[in-house]
């Protein structure tokens, strides 16, 4: 495995603290529950995405790109970070949102407007369909342009967490902890395929568990398949001699209810929970989803008491703010 010649510029603070939720966990009768608090990597309120960010611009800034093209859906904390990423950068941003422009501009939306990039709005494309043609025209303004893949889910994002993997075995042992699972929200299959590559780096025994956000596929391709695919991708990418078969890749899906950025009863009951246990936000679309399907397993005896649980804090929370009609709990004093 060798990786470090490969163009990386800082973005986040790492090490993320790495914390046991022991209330939660005596709450819900379960098993030791710790934190990786990848909310906490300091680009523009955190995020997973800072982390596959710092090899994806590195590529961008190494190739002389002036101008960063990325998609996503309007609360995108992808693009957000993005957004910061090639602001402190000096490059032009172009974020290619799905839907169309709300009366008012909240949570990720709001920080995108304030670091100054540009917004195209995108109806029902919001995968990136629309970039091609974007990219088109900022060549023909002179421009580079450099297109992040959707949720920065390529070789290089993904090789992001198989560093982050490193990264927490460091902590692990230091700390003296085991894990048996570790649990996160998946959506776009970079997260994923880099801790699965990092397990297999790491010689690690515990199972790393995607809770599914979205019933959707990345690149066209069903979003299992792409996962898998990407992580065999990123194992050559470093030089590893590992091929991943479906029986390596655990990924839940019974908890995407009605599809992606849906928020129900579940997630309104992990947010409120971690809070006011923890003091930590969790945010609606992602880590609210996984951590209501921690719960779940937990209360379903899927997850044991005899477990050890690490549970991937993914960031999001600048979305609650886009979400307060959802969030049902909140509303009732
Ligand atoms: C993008 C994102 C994820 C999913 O990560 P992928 O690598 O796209 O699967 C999870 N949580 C949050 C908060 C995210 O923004």
């Amino acid at each position: 495995m060798n990786y470090y010649h490969i163009a990386r510029e800082s973005l986040g603070f790492f090490p993320t603290p790495l914390v046991a939720l022991s209330k939660l966990s005596k709450k819900l009768d379960g098993p030791t529950i710790f934190m990786k608090r990848d909310d906490n990597t300091g680009l523009a309120l955190g995020g997973n995405k800072t982390r596959k960010l710092e090899f994806i611009i590195g590529d961008a800034l190494a190739k002389g790109a002036d101008t960063i093209v990325t998609a996503g859906a309007a609360q995108s904390n992808h693009c957000r970070q993005t957004a910061a990423a090639a602001a402190s950068l000096g490059l032009e941003c172009h974020l290619v949102l799905g839907g169309k422009e709300p009366a008012q501009a909240s949570g990720n939306l709001l920080l995108d407007k304030i670091f100054g990039c540009h917004i195209h709005w995108a109806g029902a494309n919001r995968k990136g369909e629309d970039i091609p043609d974007i990219v088109e025209q900022l060549i023909t303004q002179g421009k580079k342009p450099y297109v992040v893949p959707y949720g920065g889910s390529n070789e290089l994002g993904a090789l992001a967490f198989v560093e982050a993997y490193k990264e927490l075995e460091s902590q692990r042992k230091s700390m003296n902890l085991s894990f048996t699972h570790i649990i996160f929200a998946s959506s776009s299959g970079g997260t994923q395929a880099g801790l699965m590559l990092g397990k297999k780096a790491f010689n690690s025994p515990c199972q790393i568990v995607g809770i599914n956000i979205d019933k959707g596929e990345t690149d066209k391709v069903p979003f299992d398949q792409y996962t898998l695919s990407l992580a065999n991708r990123t194992a050559k990418l470093i030089g590893a001699d590992y091929e991943f078969s479906e029986s390596d890749l655990i990924l839940n899906s019974d908890y995407v209810g009605e599809g992606y950025g849906v928020v129900g009863a579940l997630e309104n009951e992990a947010i409120a929970l971690t809070a006011q246990t923890e003091g930590i936000l969790l945010d609606p679309v992602y880590t609210g989803r996984a951590m209501g399907g921690l719960i779940d397993m937990i209360r379903i005896g899927v997850i044991k008491k005899t477990d050890s649980v690490l549970f991937w804090h993914t960031g999001g929370a600048p979305a609650l703010f886009a979400y307060s009609n959802d969030l049902d709990f909140a509303q009732k004093f």
